[in-house]
């Protein structure tokens, strides 16, 4: 039985890597890319979902340490982690209101161009 369930556990462990480009297949915290595991920044329990963003790349050993928060220095390379990876969404939706911004003002500059011709 218990065979049965680790097998089970790896099973979805690689899957979940599959979800990674290869390139990225390696643990954030020590680069290696030996005796790999994913772990869900939010967990599965709270809600956390499979989406790479709630995903990391740790070995086997770094996810234990994280799960159970019993090494500081880990801790505070897996924090430094997190807030960087917050920083990057935020400059994504950053950029993305740029891109719009920069539309309407396309548009509006069109359409000062047309008033502008009408009135003259
Ligand atoms: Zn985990």
């Amino acid at each position: 039985m218990k065979v049965i369930k680790r097998r089970g556990r790896d099973k979805i462990v690689i899957e979940l890597i599959s979800l990674f480009p290869e390139d990225e297949r390696f643990c954030e915290i020590t680069l290696s890319k030996k005796n790999l595991s994913v772990h869900h920044i939010v967990p599965k329990r709270k809600g956390g979902n499979e989406d790479l963003d709630n995903l990391m790349v740790l070995t086997k050993k770094i996810h234990k340490i994280v799960e159970k928060k019993s090494n500081p220095l880990v801790m505070e390379i897996y924090n430094e982690l997190i807030k960087k990876r917050k920083l990057q969404r935020q400059i994504r939706t950053f950029d993305f209101n740029i891109e719009k911004m920069n539309e309407n003002i396309s548009e509006l500059r069109e359409e000062y161009k047309k008033t502008k011709t009408k009135h003259l």
